[in-house]
């Protein structure tokens, strides 16, 4: 049975314009990188007073960090009121979208806010020392919507064997890299397509699009969420 445990607000943080965080002390729950839990907020919203919000934080880390797109609804408006020292509700650890820690490769696609589990796992394989390639490519309209931009620099200097590619859509002040993760993109960076282990995560066009490339692509069931 999962289950379920009131863990406090320790802090409180904007990642990007529309990217809030939330850190919660850890207590003892534990969990698998890449799980999601469902949050509860005393808040009256048709949309109901729980939502699934995935794990940002890898379980070698003392907080758990849940980050969030913030619209205008009420479970939103009412989160992002949340102060340190306030109780919430949080059902888990749940979901199988988890690292698979014995694989040789793998590979990454995130865009957007979907990038939540990516950290969580990413800065697990650091932490843990794990002889895996990863590679992440990260997709977002524009460089200020990249989330925990601050980060990758000092994960990729902690683990050798992680490369972080940022691609950017729509903001003519990019000097990277542009576009959608495309084919050619995918083959630049990962070593063996057929072997590699697949995760993607983003906004629903972007995982069905990019879960049908691979499949021309030939690869079988990549791991995909949200
Ligand atoms: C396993 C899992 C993990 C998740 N992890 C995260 C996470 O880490 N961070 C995060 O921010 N969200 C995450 N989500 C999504 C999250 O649960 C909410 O559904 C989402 O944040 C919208 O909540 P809301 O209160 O803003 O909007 P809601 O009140 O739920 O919806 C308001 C309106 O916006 C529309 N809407 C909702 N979501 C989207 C969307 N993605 N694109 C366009 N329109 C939309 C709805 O159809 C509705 O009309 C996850 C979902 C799942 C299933």
């Amino acid at each position: 049975m999962v289950a379920t445990f009131e863990l406090e607000v320790t802090k409180v943080k904007y990642e990007t314009h529309d990217v809030f965080s939330t850190y919660l002390s850890r207590d003892n729950f534990d969990y698998k990188p890449g799980q999601y839990v469902i949050l509860e907020i005393d808040v009256e919203d048709l949309e109901g007073n729980t939502r699934p919000l995935s794990i940002a934080s890898s379980p070698t880390e003392g907080f758990i960090l849940l980050s969030t797109k913030i619209r205008d609804t009420p479970f939103k408006q009412k989160l992002i009121a949340l102060k340190p020292g306030d109780k919430v509700k949080v059902k888990g650890p749940m979901g199988m979208f988890t690292l698979k820690e014995d694989a040789k490769e793998i590979v990454f696609l995130g865009g957007g806010i979907g990038i939540t589990p990516f950290r969580d796992m990413i800065k697990y394989a650091a932490d843990r020392k794990l002889a895996i390639k990863l590679t992440l490519l990260y997709s977002n309209k524009t460089a200020a919507d990249i989330v925990y931009k601050d980060e990758w620099e000092a994960f990729q200097k902690q683990n050798p064997n992680l490369k972080v590619v940022h691609t950017i859509t729509d903001d003519a002040s990019w000097h990277g890299r542009k576009g959608r993760i495309n084919e050619a993109m995918i083959k630049e960076f990962c070593s063996d397509v057929n072997t590699a282990i697949f995760y993607i995560c983003g906004p629903p066009g972007m995982v069905t699009g990019l879960y049908e490339l691979l499949k021309t692509m030939n690869k079988c069931l990549p791991n995909v969420q949200f």
